[in-house]
């Protein structure tokens, strides 16, 4: 399990090992952003909670969930970027790791500041055709607003990484998230 809060590099890094280990990265939030690109049910009800920095609903994200680890790449293990968010969904993972003869090895835990997180993710843009992460300020691309690599594709900016969403992230972050660093100290 990779925790941490929105903008501490868990999602990059957790791609880095899922490419070096060959096991998957199951991140939710891509998970979602991918059902509302294609236009889902799923996805617009996710999108709704998703704009406004909420989380959405635990049994959502636990089913989807539940459905993605009984696929055949997840057998031999495979990494949680951004899931569990809440207590709820601890629990329920407990469940399905039981269910699926599986154990949780490891939970690696990022620890940054609020006030580098506003920062990297203000000025974080995406291209939506590579998937490759700039920084308006710590990573800029060659040409601005556009991706180095794909033949000037414009860069993007995510609807959550606006400042008010940012800050409601950032708090949904330490009420409802931060908990489970204790919860797993304690399980250790
Ligand atoms: P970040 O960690 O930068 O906030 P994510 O891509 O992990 O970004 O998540 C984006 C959004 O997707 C969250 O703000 C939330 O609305 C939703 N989401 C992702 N994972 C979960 C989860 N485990 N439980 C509830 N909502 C989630
Ligand atoms: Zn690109």
């Amino acid at each position: 399990i990779f925790l941490g809060p929105p903008g501490s590099g868990k999602g990059t890094q957790a791609k880095k090992l899922s490419s070096e280990k060959k096991w998957p990265q199951l991140s939710t939030g891509d998970m979602f952003r991918n059902s509302i690109q294609k236009g889902t049910k799923l996805g617009n009800m996710a999108k709704s909670y998703m704009d406004r920095g909420e989380l959405v609903p635990d049994q959502v994200v636990i089913d989807m969930i539940a459905d993605r680890i009984h696929d055949s790449d997840c057998k031999n293990g495979f990494i949680l970027d951004g899931f569990p968010r809440t207590l709820p969904q601890a629990i329920a993972l407990e469940e399905l790791l039981i269910q699926q003869k599986l154990s949780l090895d490891k939970v690696v835990c990022f620890r940054i500041e609020d006030t580098e997180l506003v920062t990297r993710l203000s000025g974080r843009r995406t291209c939506t055709q590579c998937g490759s992460m700039y920084h308006v300020e710590f990573a800029k691309p060659k040409k601005e607003g556009f991706c180095d690599r794909c033949n000037d594709f414009k860069l993007f900016q995510r609807e959550d990484d606006q400042p008010q969403v940012i800050q409601n992230r950032l708090k949904v972050y330490h009420q409802q998230t931060s908990p489970l660093e204790g919860y797993y100290n304690k399980s250790k």
